[in-house]
């Protein structure tokens, strides 16, 4: 049935038994009110408070070719969780405003709603209110509010010189996937299912931004952007430059085989990894590696320098520079 068909009311009763049936908000015993009354209500405590929202819409940064609506709701919510994950905080609700156009099928959006209870299952977030509205194509906006249970926050402004920089998991897997989406490139499943997985289904990182907090670090981002991208917010806002080893930067075995010389290309400038780029003295650093359950590695140091400046070398300490064809050695 057309989302018409069903009417905005019909389509909201839709959604919220799938929500109530689901249980997932019973996970959140400080939700006073979730979806039913004018505005969600909750119990708020002295912690600090997080708040972040983003918009997802087709044909800008998705399109329904490539992705499935389940997918496309895992995603949706699953970015601005990784928000949250950056600044070191535990995500606890979700807003959920869609718009849709008339001729939308109601399952494929009961299917979006599927992938948001899935990711809202696992991080323990409550689906706690939503609007429809009807529009051209297809957008899906999430809030997210979260908290920082010991007062810490992750920056962007607390880079100082001499700090290592270091990221989790890999670089790069989350641009090739959409490289290979884009230009219908051909791999053997397994490859295929990796690369597919690292662009449509990103995996916040909450439990590793917890754990940064408890080691003593207080910089991070996390990357949506692109690695470069995203050290140069953290060196804008720092007033810091940084030195990064090409040859360090973990792009996995997957992207290396399939994307060659491509591969480098990929992990500086492509983004939607959702990985924590921070930074920190290299001591915290030695320690988050033993503890932590996710490749993190160590990628460079913070300097004294231009704010945002960032220099590349090889590991032989000469100068990588960008070229036509992407990232060439000096
Ligand atoms: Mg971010």
């Amino acid at each position: 049935m057309k989302v018409s068909e069903l009417g905005e009311f019909g389509l909201i009763d839709l959604l919220d038994k799938m929500i109530a049936d689901a249980q997932i908000n019973k996970a959140s015993p400080d939700l006073l009110i979730g979806i039913g009354d004018d505005t969600a209500a909750w119990k708020c405590t002295e912690q600090v408070q997080l708040a972040t929202v983003d918009t997802m819409v087709q044909d800008i940064h998705f399109t329904l070719e490539t992705i499935s609506w389940e997918e496309l709701g895992w995603k949706s919510l699953a970015i601005n969780i990784s928000d949250i994950a950056a600044m070191g905080g535990l995500p606890h609700y979700a807003l959920v405003a869609l718009a849709l156009p008339d001729n939308t099928e109601s399952e494929d959006i009961a299917g979006l709603y599927r992938g948001m209870i899935d990711i809202a299952r696992q991080y323990k977030v409550a689906i706690a209110g939503g609007n429809i509205s009807r529009a051209s194509r297809v957008s899906v906006t999430v809030t997210v509010l979260g908290g920082c249970p010991d007062n810490k926050i992750l920056r962007r402004s607390t880079a100082k010189s001499g700090d290592t920089i270091a990221v989790t998991g890999y670089a790069g897997s989350a641009a090739a996937g959409l490289e290979m989406l884009k230009k219908k490139l051909a791999f053997r499943s397994k490859i295929t299912g990796y690369l597919k997985n690292a662009f449509l289904h990103p995996v916040p990182r909450i439990e590793e931004g917890r754990l940064l907090v408890k080691h003593g670090i207080t910089t991070a981002i996390d990357t949506s952007d692109g690695l470069l991208a995203d050290l140069r917010h953290i060196c804008e806002a720092s007033g810091v430059g940084a030195k990064v080893i090409t040859d360090l930067i973990p792009v996995n075995e997957i992207v290396k085989a399939s994307f060659k010389q491509k591969a480098l290309e990929l992990a500086l400038g492509g983004g939607e990894d959702y990985e924590l780029l921070f930074t920190g003295n290299a001591r915290n650093i030695a320690k988050i590696r033993q503890v932590i359950k996710c490749p993190v590695t160590v990628i460079g140091e913070i300097v004294k320098s231009t704010p945002g400046k960032i220099e590349l070398f090889d590991a032989g300490g000469n100068p990588v520079k960008t070229g036509r064809t992407g990232w060439t050695h000096f």
